[in-house]
């Protein structure tokens, strides 16, 4: 447990129900994380990175893996998108204009007429973030993938915010950093920066109540998209 808590599901993945791992092969676990720190937040483990290798230094040494690393981190960003739209899709403004158009209802949209392509209703990939702490306190390698509401109990103060929202988040698209940009990331003072709002940008300095008490009302308008 502790620093080594993500070793069990590397181990043996088929010992935990599916409400835990939600899926595993040869090469990757993923599961749920057990702290959410947004509606959806689940975790990508390589099977293969002894503990404590980073991935900054994985990435580097093993195009390869990175390469197999970010393909897997796209299928889960999937699912999850799929799951926001099982959850909230039913919510979203977007969502219910497609399907009143596929019901054959009459719809104003400006500047489409019938006759033209489907509005494309709601884009929850797009939801959805992908990527690693830059100094991350569990041992074994791990990728966040999760929704960007960070509307959760278990977010409960500015570190947790902060590790998600300023440049300690690193998305594993940006992925390989070289030896000095890897640095610059862990070294920052990411962990006193403001607190910024994700979706409006407004900025709550150091209060965290209220910037928890905006992002309940931010989490409602961003369902209704
Ligand atoms: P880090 O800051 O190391 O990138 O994040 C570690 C993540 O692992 C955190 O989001 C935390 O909530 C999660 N976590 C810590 N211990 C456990 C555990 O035993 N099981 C699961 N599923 N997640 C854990
Ligand atoms: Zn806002």
């Amino acid at each position: 447990k502790g620093r080594d808590g993500l070793g069990a599901y590397i181990a043996d993945p088929a010992a935990f129900p599916p409400s835990q791992v939600i899926y595993y092969n040869d090469d990757f676990v993923a599961i749920r994380d057990l702290f959410p720190k947004s509606a959806v937040h689940c975790l990508l483990l390589p099977r293969h990175l002894p503990p404590d290798v980073e991935m900054f230094d994985a990435a580097r040494a093993d195009p390869a893996f990175l390469a197999a690393a970010q393909a897997e981190a796209a299928k889960l960003k999937t699912l999850i998108a799929k799951e926001l739209e099982r959850k909230f899709g039913g919510q979203s403004r977007s969502s219910a204009l497609r399907q009143r158009v596929l019901n054959g209802e009459e719809v104003e949209i400006e500047g489409w007429k019938e006759g033209d392509e489907l509005p494309l209703g709601r884009d929850w990939e797009r939801e959805v973030k992908v990527g690693l702490h830059s100094n991350p306190s569990m041992s074994h390698c791990h990728i966040h993938v999760l929704s960007r509401d960070m509307s959760s109990e278990c977010m409960k103060h500015k570190k947790h915010y902060n590790s998600f929202n300023t440049e300690f988040f690193v998305n594993l698209a940006d992925f390989p950093l070289d030896a000095a940009a890897a640095r610059a990331r862990k070294h920052s003072d990411w962990s006193s920066r403001d607190l910024v709002c994700w979706r409006c940008g407004k900025n709550f300095t150091n209060k965290f109540q209220q910037l928890k008490e905006h992002l309940a009302q931010e989490f409602e308008a961003w369902k209704r998209e």
